[in-house]
């Protein structure tokens, strides 16, 4: 199986650490507002991901990340705590607002079939662990107290900027030619591990006791010390969005790599945004569309999942309703297609379209064409049901787009059209035959505003009900 990997630039065939095992990481959400669609793409691609690999045979653990404490409003570690910002402006506590937007985002994943992680991690319930490998870079001094914060040193750690190929000395020259907004900092590219309930800070309703007085971690140090407890270090993969790239996996790499003397993860995946045509989706600036959007303009959830799987990863999507009806469309006549009844009884030697399969989900998850593959197959005139089924069954373990519930699904709402729309269905197919079009057109129209549509095939044809 290759994957394209972030710190190499380069496609890699994946050798796992343990053999017919993967230890994967994601970087999960900030609980202080709903996720938006664009965040929920970059969890449908580690779910297709996980799905690849199981489908591989390897076993996966995988384990996620919940941010309920440390995050700023600023990268530069300036700003408010998200969540605590979140709290004041909703008159809630901090712990509210955190478990309230996370049982949000788990029913996001539910909705569309991502499978959950095998553990899910909260940034709060590993603080200790945080602050024992915080302790370790300050042993070996790559880390450093102030009266407010303890900082990381980029300075120290010459590999600083790997990961998304910057140049360290650039890196410390740009900083240096900015005004240092915290003047305490080294250098402007240091990172906080620590903060102090000092300043802005001073109110902050989570904290807890460390060897630098009451105070809170930092962002990225969570990560760290929660994916090397639980997968150990180095573990195989390691996910998240590409704006995570130069800062919060870049400082990840740093820290881990600093107290331990070994890689974090050997391969780093970044799926590519999804914005509007009007520009970035974020969170932060309060105009996004969520999944309950979604629903509310009465779109399936599973829709949006296979809009997703028309664009490789590595691409970027620029999402529109337009696009997503067009997806919906697409999702249900592949449903129909697959359900409808095929004359050819026994069946053929699959092989060929397994073979293809795989081979373009081991190429860097090309999904797109592994989805067009299925479009092929379900139009194949040659395979039988059985053949087609099987293939649904297998492809969908990836897809995870509920094919076959869905399919027979709406064989059974077929099978329940009721007498008098099949008879108008019947007429207008015998005028069509005589080419009585007009007339033909009319019944058309009527069953239209019934709520049935007509789809002629070459000696047949098929009712359909209407999406509403
Ligand atoms: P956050 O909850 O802000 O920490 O982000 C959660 C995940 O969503 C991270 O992996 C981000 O990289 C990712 N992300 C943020 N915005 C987008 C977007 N517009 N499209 C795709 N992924 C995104
Ligand atoms: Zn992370």
């Amino acid at each position: 199986m290759k994957l394209y990997n972030t710190l190499t630039r380069k496609k890699e065939n994946l050798a796992p650490i343990k053999k017919n095992q993967i230890g994967f990481y994601s970087c999960g959400p900030t609980v202080y507002n709903y996720a938006h669609i664009g965040n929920l793409r970059t969890y449908v691609f580690s779910d297709i991901l996980q799905r690849a690999l199981e489908y591989n045979r390897y076993k996966v653990k995988r384990v996620m990340n919940i941010t309920d404490v440390g995050h700023l409003t600023s990268d530069a570690d300036t700003g408010e705590d998200k969540v605590e910002k979140e709290a004041k402006k909703e008159r809630k506590t901090v712990w509210q607002v955190a478990k309230f937007y996370e049982k949000s985002f788990l029913n996001d994943l539910k909705d569309l079939n991502i499978i959950k992680p095998s553990k899910v991690i909260r940034a709060t319930e590993t603080v200790e662990d945080q602050i024992e490998l915080i302790k370790e870079l300050i042993k070996k001094k790559y880390a450093y107290e102030t009266d407010n914060a303890v900082y990381f040193d980029v300075s120290k750690f010459k590999k600083y900027g790997k990961l998304s190929g910057q140049n360290l000395d650039d890196k410390l020259t740009a900083a240096r030619d900015e005004v240092i907004q915290d003047k305490e900092k080294k250098n402007g590219a240091d990172f906080a591990l620590w903060f102090k309930l000092t300043g802005h800070h001073k109110d902050h309703a989570m904290h807890w006791l460390s060897p630098w007085g009451e105070g809170f971690p930092g962002w990225h140090i969570e990560c760290s010390a929660i994916a090397s407890k639980s997968l150990g270090q180095p573990f195989d993969i390691h996910t998240g969005g590409i704006d995570l790239i130069g800062t919060h996996h870049e400082n990840e790499i740093a820290q881990s790599e600093a107290a331990y003397g070994k890689p974090l993860a050997n391969i780093w995946m970044h799926g590519e945004f999804l914005n509007m045509h009007k520009g970035k989706m974020a969170k932060s600036s309060g105009s996004f569309i969520t999944m309950k959007d979604i629903k509310e303009k009465g779109f399936d959830a599973l829709a949006y999942r296979y809009l997703l799987l028309t664009a490789h990863y590595r691409t970027k999507i620029e999402f529109s309703w337009e696009s997503l009806k067009a997806s919906q469309n697409a999702y249900h006549n592949l449903i129909s297609e697959i359900s409808r009844k095929r004359p050819v009884k026994t069946g053929k030697n699959t092989t060929s379209y397994q073979k293809k399969f795989k081979q373009y989900i081991d190429d860097d998850l090309d999904i797109p064409k592994a989805l067009a593959l299925l479009w092929d197959a379900a139009k194949n005139k040659d395979l039988s049901q059985s053949n087609v089924d099987d293939l649904v069954k297998e492809f969908d373990e990836i897809f995870g787009l509920d094919l076959i519930k869905q399919s027979k699904k709406l064989s059974k709402e077929e099978s329940s059209i009721p007498q008098n729309i099949a008879k108008l269905a019947k007429e207008r197919w015998e005028l069509r035959q005589n080419r009585e079009f007009d007339k033909a057109d009319k019944i058309r129209l009527t069953l239209a505003n019934k709520g049935y549509e007509i789809e002629d095939q070459d000696a047949d044809f098929v009712i359909k009900k209407l999406i509403k």
